[in-house]
């Protein structure tokens, strides 16, 4: 394929429109099934975008439908309890996240008659949306022209420009380029080019629908910083008898998952036991080698003895519910 219409930014009007036809209509033939593609339903996008920061999407799809069934609808999650909330996100990780929908769906109840404001500018006014899921609930639920800029369409623009543009210039590109009769289709579609054509290693540019437009055809790579993973050594007791378990809940005030329930942690100084189980676990930057040893609580240990039919309705840290189902408890 030849460039037909070079750089798109400076294309006559003409080739523009091109270009946004050929990216809309393949979107609309090839776009993934996910449950959240077909949807206007503001609550249901939002609920989507809140999933997918930091997520993937594999990881998501059950989630989403798991949480939709207990809360169908913004009322359903604006009145319930946040460790119901908290329980059902248990294992997605980044708990701030749910945190911040339960109170954005009680301030939607509250102060705007359950009606959710519809446009990017009052949208950014709710806890927890920022520039990006604002923009992305206000194009696709409300049809306001008005582009969205993730990591996918970062990376796509700066393919198709051939620069390795950011901030501000980013958003601006990705405003010139925006197809204003169909905002939300158009975002969703620059989003699904970069994750399922213009990967970031290997862009699939014999399948891309705008390789006409494009500047590089994938030949320059954005300069990848490589981050370097550390590795740390943790062990947990698992103490269980007569149906429950031994638990302790994190403080009110610590940093990370306040109020998240877990399993006791064991010095990796105390003489080694065998372990009963060994698993890895990644957070962020670190991958953690996880050791279980079963033994019963010392004497006087903080911690409580939980029914285990309690624990799926508790927020337990994802770790807790790794070795609590590897345990057959849940
Ligand atoms: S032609 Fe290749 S590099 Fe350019 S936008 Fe398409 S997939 Fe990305």
């Amino acid at each position: 394929m030849t460039l037909e219409h070079g750089n798109v930014m400076t294309a006559d009007p003409e080739a523009r429109r091109r270009f946004k036809r050929s990216l809309l209509h393949w979107y609309r033939q090839n776009r993934r099934d996910l449950p959240w593609h077909q949807d206007q339903d503001p609550y249901r996008i939002w609920l989507s975008e809140v999933m997918l920061q930091q997520t993937r999407v594999a990881a998501v799809t059950e989630y989403y439908a798991r949480f939709l069934k207990k809360f169908p609808s913004l009322e359903k999650l604006a009145s319930a309890r946040e460790a119901s909330v908290l329980a059902l996100w248990s294992g997605l990780g980044y708990y701030r996240r749910a945190r911040m929908l339960h109170k954005a769906a009680r301030i939607v109840v509250r102060e705007h008659a359950g009606k959710f404001p519809n446009t990017a500018e009052y949208l950014r006014h709710l806890p927890g949306i920022g520039r990006y899921t604002a923009a992305a609930i206000a194009s696709i639920a409300f049809d306001e022209p008005i582009a969205v800029v993730d990591g996918n369409v970062e990376r796509v623009l700066q393919r198709l420009l051939g620069q390795s543009i950011d901030g501000e210039e980013l958003w601006s590109s990705a405003e010139a380029l925006l197809n204003r009769q169909h905002p939300g289709d158009h975002n969703q579609a620059m989003m699904e080019l970069g994750a399922t054509v213009c990967l970031p290693r290997q862009p699939l540019c014999l399948h891309c629908p705008v390789s006409a437009w494009c500047l590089t055809r994938g030949e320059v790579q954005s300069p990848g910083t490589s981050i370097r993973q550390m590795k740390r050594e943790v062990r947990y007791a698992l103490s269980s008898r007569k149906g429950s378990v031994f638990l302790v809940k994190r403080g009110k005030k610590v940093s990370l998952m306040p109020g998240f329930w877990e399993l006791p942690e064991v010095s990796v100084a105390t003489p080694r036991a065998k372990p009963w189980l060994t698993l890895r676990h990644s957070i962020t930057v670190t991958n953690y080698t996880v050791q279980v040893i079963r033994r019963r609580p010392s004497p006087g240990a903080d911690g409580t003895w939980v029914q285990s039919s309690r624990l799926s309705g508790l927020p337990l840290t994802g770790l807790a519910r790794k070795i609590l189902n590897a345990a057959g408890l849940i």
